[in-house]
């Protein structure tokens, strides 16, 4: 996988490094998270606060997490401090409260904005039409570092679909970065059936599940 994810970043001008593999462990018990770790794998993700919170603690302490998922407020302070990134930061009430909740010691959290790029009702993130709007408003919480943006795929299995909504985020960065005036480093892009894609469009993480972990029986 790790040579996929080289040669389409080769494709697409960069070297295999700029691009990191986020392996997402839902409904994956932790002592696979073990197994992963001794193969070289160091970044995981997770779509719920509740498992993560359990398996967290049972995994390699080492291991970087960052959840995927769409996160409830409710969640939000047990998600400011088990993770070192939230890429799913789909609305500003969200925002708020991660911004509220992280703890003071701890310096400003990483996250992502998710965007809903294939313009599907049934997934979450925010329009592409009101993300400028929510970008400036996010510059105002100072507990929060906002990285960059994340999307999931159409549930097209056309990958010029996927390429299509993946090229949609990058120029939403592009254009994001020259109105905020800074660096939106990250993209956030890629699962198992169309990573290589997302890497060719500028992939900076993608997040991986079913192509390492195998066919999860879905909770
Ligand atoms: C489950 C999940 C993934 C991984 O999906 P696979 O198709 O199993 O690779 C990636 N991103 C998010 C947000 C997910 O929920």
């Amino acid at each position: 996988m790790r040579g996929r994810i080289a040669e389409a970043a080769a494709r697409s001008g960069r070297s295999g490094t700029a691009v990191r593999l986020c392996a997402v462990t839902k409904n994956v018990p932790a002592a696979r998270v073990w197994d992963a770790w001794r193969a070289g794998l160091a970044l995981f993700g997770e779509n719920r606060v509740q498992e993560a919170k359990e398996k967290i603690p049972q995994s390699p302490p080492g291991a970087e997490w960052h959840l995927v998922g769409h996160l409830q407020t409710n969640k939000a302070r047990d998600a400011a401090s088990l993770f070192a990134c939230i890429q799913s930061v789909d609305s500003l009430r969200v925002a708020e409260a991660l911004h509220r909740r992280r703890a003071p010691d701890l310096p400003a959290l990483p996250i992502l904005v998710e965007v809903n790029a294939s313009g599907e009702s049934s997934k979450f993130g925010v329009d592409p039409g009101a993300l400028f709007p929510l970008l400036d408003r996010l510059a105002a919480l100072n507990r929060l570092d906002l990285r960059g943006l994340m999307t999931v795929g159409p549930l097209s299995t056309d990958i010029e679909d996927a390429r299509r909504s993946f090229a949609l985020l990058r120029s939403l960065r592009d254009r994001a970065e020259t109105l905020q005036g800074r660096a939106l480093p990250e993209l956030s892009m890629g699962m198992s059936g169309d990573y290589p894609a997302a890497v060719e469009e500028g992939a900076t993480l993608v997040r991986v599940g079913t192509a390492i972990f195998g066919e999860r029986r879905d909770a």
